[in-house]
């Protein structure tokens, strides 16, 4: 008998009424003796189970309980309780694995409410639950979206390398690569690590960013983007940041900072309006659950949207557009400001901004996602277009309601010339990035990109609010369990 998922089965009902079909899964509560709710992962939605105790072996029927994999075959008939469709009367039950059933008391299977810092505890079974299935199949669709939008408009998939040579990309702490016995390192006439002797020969690094990789790509291939692994030794222990994140990083050659903005506004939509229209099960119970959380905050901290509608709008609306000098103008003279409410204030061209200050203009003042464009050079990467004015730089970050920063991006400084001054001021080696200079030395284009870190869109979509609640198995300072 072919086998078939849960949600394929609900979705196409009407094909196996009055089959028999086979189905795998986990008991989620056995009521009365009589009634299975199974879940298999493929959908939020549980599928009902009847069973006749008198047709089954007292002992098996006994052997029955959450968290217990059954596979069961039956016949499809319409169901005469309210609350779902279907249900299956059993005609066959095997039970694939029971439980341990005194260890089980101290697991989150245990069917209770458990909070989101003992879910993490016990990560490797919190997959087992209705929040981290909806969770990680709404992250299942955004990656596939990301991937379908970037290959409906002449995009290429490339992969650029996580062991990189450089150090200095520009984009945060690095973590070292190496293969040296730690206790017996070899050392060189002065007494340093000498990386000459190490795997590599040289001293390496898990990659911060694909980018510099991306651009020498685009040089060739036009239109590409990278998908993978980043690595940042940052040690914020926010709910926004990750040791360990994916980031997705589109390079586009002939592109200037404009048509970046425009990119990352129609992809950003691309991918919540297809979460909109192919998760509408888990959206619907996240949406719930978020309207829940914000119930117990105070007031003035709840959201006034809930979850879909709040997707709805960003989708309709265009995103607020707003230079850096005009954002300080609007930070320098806001209430907060003057009241010294935030923590960094404001008072001169220059600053950096803080995610307290990029809240306050899209949830406050814009009340709209906000797109802040040619910051100061001095607070950005070496690779940044210097503009025309001499201090600024044609970066831009998208900033999103209850997120801050999702993307950072710019147009890429394209002169050798520009570029080299640039570095030499940074500090930025430029015999060890050799290669990337070669790209500004034969056939050098303007072009742009950007890097949106998956587990920010993630955390958006999904009304989640603690970064480490997006990703499997996170990695955080000090955490590397699982
Ligand atoms: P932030 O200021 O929020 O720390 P950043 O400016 O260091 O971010 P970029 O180097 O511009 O970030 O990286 C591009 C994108 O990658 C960011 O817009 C964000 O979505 C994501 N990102 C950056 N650092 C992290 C992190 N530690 N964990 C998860 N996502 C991250
Ligand atoms: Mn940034």
């Amino acid at each position: 008998m072919k086998k078939m998922t849960i949600r394929a089965l609900l979705d196409e009902y009407r094909k196996y009424l009055h089959h028999d079909i086979t189905v795998n899964g986990w008991v989620r509560a056995f009521r009365s003796n009589r009634f299975i709710a199974l879940n298999d992962g493929s959908t939020i939605n549980n599928l009902q189970i009847v069973v006749d105790f008198e047709n089954f072996d007292e002992s098996l029927i006994k052997n029955i309980s959450t968290a217990s994999s059954l596979k069961i075959t039956g016949e499809v008939v319409e169901s005469q309780g309210s609350g779902q469709t279907i249900e299956i009367i059993a005609k066959k039950i095997e039970i694939l694995g029971d439980n341990d059933t005194e260890e089980l008391q101290h697991t989150i299977l245990q069917p209770k409410k458990h909070s989101l810092e003992k879910l993490r505890e016990q990560a490797h079974l919190r997959f087992r639950t209705n929040l981290f299935g909806a969770v990680f199949r709404v992250r299942n669709a955004v990656s596939f979206a990301i991937h379908s939008f970037f290959n409906e408009r002449d995009f290429f998939y490339v992969n650029t390398p996580v062991i990189t040579g450089a150090d200095a990309e520009g984009a945060g702490e690095m973590f070292g690569v190496t293969n040296f016995d730690l206790n017996s390192l070899p050392k060189t006439e002065d007494d340093k690590v000498d990386f000459a002797e190490d795997f590599f020969g040289r001293k390496t690094n898990l990659t911060v960013s694909g980018q510099l990789e991306a651009e020498a790509a685009a040089m060739g291939l036009g239109r590409v983007y990278t998908f993978g692994p980043t690595f940042r030794a940052e040690n914020s222990n926010t709910t926004r940041h990750l040791a360990e994140f994916w980031m997705v990083e589109p390079e586009v050659a002939f592109n200037n900072l404009e048509d970046n903005i425009d990119l990352a506004e129609d992809f950003l939509k691309y991918v919540i309006q297809y979460v909109l229209d192919h998760c509408k099960d888990d959206l619907a119970f996240l949406d719930k659950r978020f309207e829940e959380e914000q119930k117990t905050k105070p007031q003035k901290d709840r959201a006034t949207q809930g979850l879909i509608e709040k997707l709805e709008t960003v989708v309709k609306q265009r995103f607020k557009r707003v230079s850096y000098t005009e954002a300080i103008d609007i930070l320098r003279d806001s209430k907060e400001n003057k009241k010294g409410k935030f923590q960094y204030l404001i008072d001169e061209w220059g600053a950096d901004l803080q995610s307290e200050h990029e809240r306050y203009l899209v949830e406050k003042h814009f009340e709209s996602p906000v797109v802040l464009f040619d910051y100061p050079a001095k607070i950005k990467a070496f690779y940044m277009r210097l503009n025309e004015d001499g201090k600024t730089v044609a970066a831009m970050d998208v900033l999103f309601p209850g997120i801050g920063e999702i993307i950072g991006g710019s147009q890429r400084e394209e002169r050798l010339s520009v570029l080299k001054n640039k570095m030499a001021e940074m500090g930025v080696d430029g015999e060890e990035l050799w290669w990337y200079l070669d790209t500004r030395r034969f056939g050098s284009v303007p072009h742009a990109g950007f890097g949106l870190g998956l587990e920010r869109l993630v955390l958006f979509v999904t009304g989640m609010t603690n970064i480490r609640d997006v990703i499997p198995f996170p990695r955080t300072p000090g955490n590397a369990e699982f």
